[in-house]
């Protein structure tokens, strides 16, 4: 790497972000820091309309950077995974997310990810790294998960793999909240 790439990364927040939040805007926030993705969610956020101009943008002016987590970084991350029991959950691409997040965090201090996806969040919590949503405004979160189950309907807002009721798999749902408007 680099030198001055380096120590410009070691001052500053280091935020990998995932698709979930390009989606939901994240790039068009001045959030400060050196912006990270694995470059499934570049290929990920491409097609989308307005994304792949506000991505051009971020990546000429250096506010984001594009990275393909190693081999390692990717097994441990999946071996984490298959521990948590979030490995059915995720994508290749998320494991990617964790990966680099993962590979980061050995080499500076301050890492952070973005991420409105539970299991993403779920697993990084669990393998130590500080995991944030922006869909939401500091108050509450906007969404709330539930998990259904597809045969009898019954309902868990806690993460159940199968249904307390009959056994069968649960499946999520996200649940979007009212959004509760102050007046005045
Ligand atoms: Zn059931």
């Amino acid at each position: 790497m680099k030198e001055n790439e380096a120590n410009t990364s070691k001052k500053k927040d280091n935020i990998v972000l995932d698709a979930s939040v390009i989606y939901n805007g994240v790039l068009t926030h001045n959030i400060p820091g050196i912006k990270y993705i694995p470059d499934c969610v570049l290929d990920e956020v491409s097609g989308m309309l307005k994304g792949e101009a506000i991505i051009e943008e971020a990546l000429l002016y250096k506010e984001l950077i594009v990275l393909t987590p190693d081999n390692k970084s990717l097994l441990d991350i999946k071996q984490k995974a298959s521990e948590t029991g979030d490995i059915q959950e995720l994508s290749e691409c998320d494991l990617s997310v964790l990966a680099i997040a993962k590979k980061l965090q050995m080499q500076y201090t301050s890492v952070i990810i973005l991420s409105d996806d539970y299991d993403i969040q779920n697993l990084a919590n669990y393998i130590g790294i500080p995991c944030k949503g922006i869909h939401w405004k500091g108050i509450t979160s906007l969404h709330e998960y539930l998990w259904q189950c597809p045969g009898c309907g019954a309902k868990s807002k806690e993460k159940t793999k199968n249904c307390i009721e009959c056994g069968t798999e649960m499946v999520r749902k996200t649940q979007k909240k009212k959004m509760k408007r102050k007046r005045g």
